[in-house]
C-alpha cells in the first residue's frame, strides 16, 4: 500500500528542508519528496496546516518487560509512544532478568516484532546484572543487535571498569549511555539538596554526585579515544564539563528531559511521589542551565527516561517510592508548549533533538531524516492544537505523571512506522 502525504510542511533537519512538501511512502521507504506529487493508487494523508518531520526517536525508556508486566510491556510501552510520536524506542536494560546476554536481547527483540507498533532498539547491560564489576560480552551482543550499552538506574562506580567498557564500545562502534552518580555521594537521598530539601526535610542529593561523574567520565572518554552519552542531564555544573568538552573536541553527547527542563525542586513542597525521580528535579539555576545548553546545542538529545511505576508503588510515603515518571505520552506536547511555542527553541532545532540526532548517534543511518530511500517513519505535528494532559487516557498501564491536568498546545497527531499509520489506530 502506498502512502502519499500532501501539503505539509515539511520539516528535515538532516537536509534543512524546512518547506511545503509532498511525501510518497512505498515498501516502508520514501520513495519521493517535492511539491505536488500525483499518485491515484496511494492512500492519501492531507497534512495542511500540519508538520511533518522524522519520526520521532526515544532514546531512553525503560519497558519493564521481562520482569515487571506490572508496571508495563512492551505491547503497551509501545502504544504509548505511537500515541506519543515516537516511531522507534531504546529499552533500558534493568529488567528481571537484566538485559546482559543475547538471549534477553533476542526476546525483546521477537517480542517487538510480534506485538510493538513501533520500532524497539534493546539497549544492553554494561555490567552483568548492573552489579558495576564484571563486563557483560559485549561483543555477543553488538551482534545480536545492540547499539549502545548503560546500566542505567545504576552507575559504575568502578572507573577501570569504566574505562575498559569504554575502551571495547569505541572497538565494537556502539556508544555507552552514562547514568551519573556517585552513589556514596547520593546515599539515601530523595530529592535534590538544597534549601527546599532542607525546608521540606527530605534527605538530599548533591548536585556534586552527578558532576563528579560527568568530569571522570568525559575525562575517560577522552583518554580511550571513545565516545559517550550523557543520560539524563540535571545540573549546571555538568553542563559546564559537557560545553567544556565538546568545546576541546572530545566525543560526548548529553540529552535532557522534558521535566528537568520545566519542573525544579520548589514543586515538591506538596510532597508528590509523581515528582519522585532520578536525578532529582534540581534547583531553578539548574533548569535556565539546561534550557540554555540546548539554545547553544551543549544538549544533543531530548529523551523521556520514562519510567513507569503501577499506581500502588507510588502511593505510599515519599522516602518509600520508587524514583520515575511515565512520560512518553506527554514529552511531546510538554516541549512543544514550553520550548517551542514561547519560542526558546527554533521547531527545526526541537526536531533535530528529538528525530536527527538520535539517529546519529545510534547509528541508524535509514531513520531521523526524510530523504529518498530513508525509513517510512514519520511523525505529524499540530501545533496549534490544545490538550489537556489526563493520566486515565494513557495507553502506558501506568500513570506516574505530574503533569496530569495541564494545559498545552502543540501535540502529535499522526504517527507512521515504515509506511504504516500507527497512529491514530
Ligand atoms: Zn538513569
Amino acid at each position: 500500500m502506498r502512502l502519499l502525504i500532501k501539503n505539509g510542511r515539511v520539516i528535515d533537519p538532516s537536509s534543512r528542508t524546512d518547506e511545503t512538501l509532498d511525501i510518497l511512502i512505498d515498501k516502508g521507504k520514501i520513495v519521493e519528496v517535492k511539491p505536488k506529487i500525483e499518485a491515484d493508487d496511494a492512500q492519501l494523508v492531507d497534512a495542511s496546516r500540519l508538520v511533518v518531520a522524522p519520526g520521532f526517536i526515544d532514546m531512553h525508556a525503560h519497558l519493564r518487560e521481562p520482569g515487571q508486566e506490572d508496571k508495563e510491556d512492551i505491547g503497551t510501552a509501545s502504544l504509548a509512544a505511537a500515541k506519543g510520536g515516537f516511531t522507534s524506542i531504546c529499552a533500558m536494560p534493568n529488567t528481571q532478568p537484566v538485559n546482559d546476554n543475547r538471549g534477553v536481547t533476542e526476546y525483546i527483540l521477537s517480542e517487538a516484532k510480534k506485538r510493538a507498533l513501533v520500532t524497539i532498539f534493546p539497549i544492553a547491560a554494561i555490567t552483568k546484572n548492573l552489579e558495576g564489576e564484571e563486563l557483560t560480552d559485549m561483543a555477543d551482543l553488538a551482534s545480536a543487535g545492540v547499539r549502545a550499552f548503560s546500566d542505567d538506574g545504576k552507575c559504575i562506580q568502578n572507573s577501570l571498569v569504566m574505562r575498559r567498557a569504554l575502551e571495547y564500545s569505541n572497538f565494537l562502534q556502539t556508544v555507552i549511555i552514562d547514568h551519573c552518580e556517585d552513589s556514596n555521594l547520593s546515599q539515601e537521598g530523595l530529592m535534590h539538596e538544597g534549601f527546599c530539601s532542607h525546608l521540606f526535610g527530605l534527605n538530599g542529593i548533591p548536585s556534586a554526585a552527578e558532576d563528579i561523574m560527568v568530569a571522570r567520565d568525559i575525562i575517560l572518554t577522552e583518554a580511550a579515544r571513545s565516545r559517550i552519552h550523557i543520560a539524563h542531564l540535571s545540573t549546571r555544573g555538568a553542563v559546564y564539563l559537557v560545553r567544556e568538552a565538546k568545546r576541546r573536541k572530545i566525543r560526548v553527547t548529553a540529552e535532557a528531559t522534558p521535566h528537568h527542563l520545566i519542573l525544579s525542586d520548589s514543586a515538591l513542597e506538596n510532597y508528590s511521589t509523581n515528582l519522585k525521580v532520578n536525578p532529582p528535579l534540581r534547583g531553578q539555576e539548574d533548569v535556565r542551565a539546561l534550557v540554555e545548553a540546548i539554545q547553544e546545542g551543549v544538549v544533543d538529545v531530548l529523551a523521556t527516561d520514562h519510567a513507569p511505576h503501577t499506581v500502588e508503588e507510588k502511593a505510599v510515603e515519599f522516602d518509600r517510592a520508587p524514583f520515575g515518571i511515565d512520560g512518553l505520552e506527554t514529552a511531546v506536547s510538554l516541549l512543544l508548549d514550553r520550548l517551542v511555542n514561547k519560542n526558546i527553541v527554533p521547531l527545526s532545532r526541537f526536531i533535530e533533538m528529538i528525530s536527527s540526532k538520535p539517529a546519529q548517534i545510534l547509528g541508524l543511518k535509514d531513520k531521523g531524516r526524510l530523504g529518498v530511500g530513508a525509513d517510512a517513519d514519520l511523525t505529524i505535528l499540530n501545533l496549534h492544537k490544545e490538550i489537556v494532559v489526563d493520566v486515565q487516557e494513557f495507553c502506558s498501564k501506568s500513570r506516574n505523571n505530574p503533569f496530569h491536568g495541564w494545559k498545552l498546545k502543540g501535540a502529535p497527531v499522526m504517527t507512521i512506522v515504515a509506511g504504516r499509520i500507527v497512529y491514530p489506530s
